[in-house]
């Protein structure tokens, strides 16, 4: 068997794993579902469903998963094991090799990630008894935003919240955005370093990236990743005056922070469904608050668009991503409607086609910018760095012998 690359993805109820060749090919992937409750189970993308044991843990879901990658013959001895983590603070400005010392650094940011890194961690400890031998590598959500200039990253807020607490804007989505970055230069034929560009990741979680000269220079998302766009049920900016406003209605902290985290956003306007196509079927049906939701997420979007452009000298391209930004032909049309001004224009049929026969492009000639579909690949990126990050550490090693 070829030399194989593990990503370990850990959610907060959901492990995802994936199996890459050397040369970044996927080539399995599976999601263990439901974690810490009834009915969880493993989604291979080939084949049935696997039941795992009710209220089975991150550590029993990994476990069983990766026997069932081997007894298919799916996966031997990885040569690199890349883990998903998502605060990284200001510790890691890239991937790092776990050590003691890494993880060490990565619980002392659990406080600003209380419901990411724990579980990921979790992840990697399971991960490093299954596998003692294999380098396994660390890749941040966070990392590649450190390169914000630092009044794009303070807050207007009491100093001492910074100096005490490490409050400041940090970024979330960093591989995705570097992977547009990436693919944006090569599709633009330059190079990563002469490439500026806004890059809209818009999944379940949403959020834009400012990238001069292949550095992110701002971003929407900020001390956690509710901060910015309309999401999926994530509210993103709301008056800051909302927290006393709703303590007034005897609503606490606890539940505030659950009402924006889980019950706002598309979710919230809508009333019914936290999913972009299901919220265009029932918009189209004539569902006036489904029409809302679909109207504010697009216009808060150009909004920040038209903001990411104070942060570039030049720009080469608008790029959209994630499953709706790769998918939906109406959210980028009608988002780009709002940016007549500043000059984007769409061309109609490569954007219906989401630029497929077009090498991504869906500008029109008229258009003063670029604009560009990208599909991402997290995972992918994930892949890559372990398998860089763990060459890196046979040189040094064989240097030293
Ligand atoms: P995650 O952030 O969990 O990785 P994805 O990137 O897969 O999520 O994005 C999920 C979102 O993409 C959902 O809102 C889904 O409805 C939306 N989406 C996927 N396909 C389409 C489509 N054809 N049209 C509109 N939205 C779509």
């Amino acid at each position: 068997m070829d030399d194989q690359i593990l990503v370990i993805n850990c959610g907060s109820s959901s492990v995802k794993m994936a199996i890459f060749s050397e040369q970044g090919e996927q080539l399995h992937s599976a999601l263990a579902e439901r974690l810490g409750q009834s009915g969880a189970r493993l989604v291979p993308d080939q084949g049935e469903p696997v039941a795992l044991a009710d209220n089975a843990g991150h550590r029993e879901a990994l476990e069983t998963s990766i026997r069932w990658f081997r007894d298919q013959g799916y996966l031997d001895a990885p040569v690199a094991i890349g883990h998903r983590v998502v605060h990284g603070g200001e510790a890691f400005h890239g991937a790092a090799l776990l050590d003691e010392r890494v993880i060490q650094a990565i619980e002392e940011c659990s406080s600003l990630a209380p419901l990411h890194n724990p579980v990921n961690l979790a992840g990697i400890e399971a991960a490093r008894e299954l596998y003692p031998g294999v380098p396994q590598v660390a890749v941040f959500d966070t990392a590649f935003h450190q390169t914000l200039p630092r009044h794009a990253w303070l807050y207007p807020v009491p100093r001492r919240f910074y100096d005490d607490w490490g409050v400041r804007r940090y970024g979330f989505h960093g591989t995705s955005h570097q992977y547009m970055a990436e693919q944006a230069a090569d599709r633009l034929g330059k190079t990563v370093a002469q490439t500026s560009i806004i890059s809209t990741h818009l999944g379940n979680g949403c959020s834009i990236t400012a990238i001069r000269n292949g550095e992110s220079v701002d971003t929407s998302m900020g001390l956690t990743p509710l901060e910015g766009l309309v999401m999926g049920t994530r509210s993103g900016d709301v008056d800051p005056g909302l927290f006393d406003f709703l303590a007034g209605k005897g609503i606490e902290a606890d539940e505030t922070h659950r009402l924006l985290n889980r019950e706002s956003g598309l979710l919230g306007l809508s009333g019914t469904t936290s999913d972009m196509r299901n919220l265009l079927r029932e918009a189209d049906a004539g569902n006036q608050d489904c029409q809302d939701a679909f109207e504010v997420f697009c216009f808060r979007l150009a909004r920040y668009i038209g903001a990411m452009m104070v942060s570039l000298e030049t720009l080469d391209a608008l790029v959209f991503t994630g499953g709706i930004g790769e998918n939906s032909d109406r959210v980028r049309a009608r988002t780009l409607e709002h940016l007549i001004l500043p000059g984007f224009v769409m061309d109609e049929t490569a954007n219906r086609d989401h630029g497929r026969d077009t090498n991504g492009r869906i500008d029109a000639p008229e258009s003063r910018f670029a604009i560009l579909v990208i599909p991402t690949r997290e995972e992918a990126v994930i892949a890559r760095e372990a398998a860089t990050v763990a060459a890196e550490r046979a040189r040094d090693k064989n240097m030293s012998n």
